[in-house]
């Protein structure tokens, strides 16, 4: 994921020098019309599109995985998920939405953390919460399913993936730099914009599991080994410090503290 933005922004760069900025900007606008207009339309019409994976599971797989998942956790954690659940399944209009609870054998990390996929779409959600921190978790990932945050998320997706090499395609290299610069501080703020976003949404509903939730992923982090620390720092996400202090001000309570 690090390697891709300047390693596509070169090669467009490096096109370009060998086949002339006119060769370069027509292959620009050859990428634009078969990856960007997709894209652009779906977020218009914002239709789910199931993925393939999810679409060959056979009926009821997810329903029954969420059976099993629910004999291990609180009854009040699997009444959030249900509730989250639902209110998803409003916002996309669709009839269900599979979510998967991790399994007791993953990484502490990811017990703890959850994760909307609107491509999906589905929610992944952690096992080892108490019943506040989960129910903030989840009403986290349904706020990535309002319809401007889905927008956003689609257009923020192709920025990420076609955006590097259109700049190296269509930009000469003197401005190259500074425009690789620009994109990717705009990409780390809309990030940060929609991941803000559903964070205060979900302080305000389920505050008291906001801080709980913040303090146990605080330590979780603390405890990590190297290798899932330096995921947690991707720069796409706020850091946790920062995020537990504006829920802070939502809440009233600091991570960790009991209310
Ligand atoms: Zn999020």
């Amino acid at each position: 994921m690090y390697v891709l933005p300047p390693l596509t922004l070169g090669l467009g760069a490096v096109i370009r020098l060998a086949v002339g900025p006119g060769l370069a900007a027509g292959t620009a606008a050859i990428v634009a019309v078969l990856v960007a207009l997709p894209v652009i339309i779906s977020a218009l019409t914002l239709r789910p599109r199931w993925h393939p994976k999810l679409r060959a599971l056979p009926a009821g797989a997810a329903e029954e995985h969420l059976r099993r998942a629910a004999a291990r956790m609180p009854p009040e954690t699997v009444r959030a998920i249900v509730a989250a659940r639902a209110r998803a399944c409003l916002r996309l209009r669709v009839d269900q939405l599979p979510v998967f609870c991790t399994s007791p054998d993953d990484p502490p990390k990811l017990r703890i953390s959850g994760t909307f996929v609107p491509h999906g779409p589905l929610i992944i959600i952690g096992d080892a919460m108490t019943a506040p921190q989960a129910a903030f978790l989840l009403a986290h990932e349904v706020g990535h399913t309002t319809r401007c945050q889905r927008r956003i998320h689609l257009l923020w997706s192709l920025a990420m993936t076609v955006g590097w090499i259109l700049l190296g395609l269509l930009l000469a290299p003197a401005v190259l730099p500074a425009a690789g610069l620009l994109l990717a501080v705009l990409l780390v703020a809309v990030a940060w914009g929609r991941e803000i976003g559903a964070d205060v949404a979900a302080a305000r509903q389920a505050g008291e599991g906001a801080a709980d939730w913040y303090a146990l992923a605080l330590e979780t982090a603390r405890r990590a080994p190297w290798y899932q620390r330096v995921l947690l720092a991707s720069p796409i996400h706020p850091p946790l410090r920062l995020r537990g202090l504006y829920t802070r001000r939502i809440t009233g309570r600091a991570p960790g503290q009991a209310a």
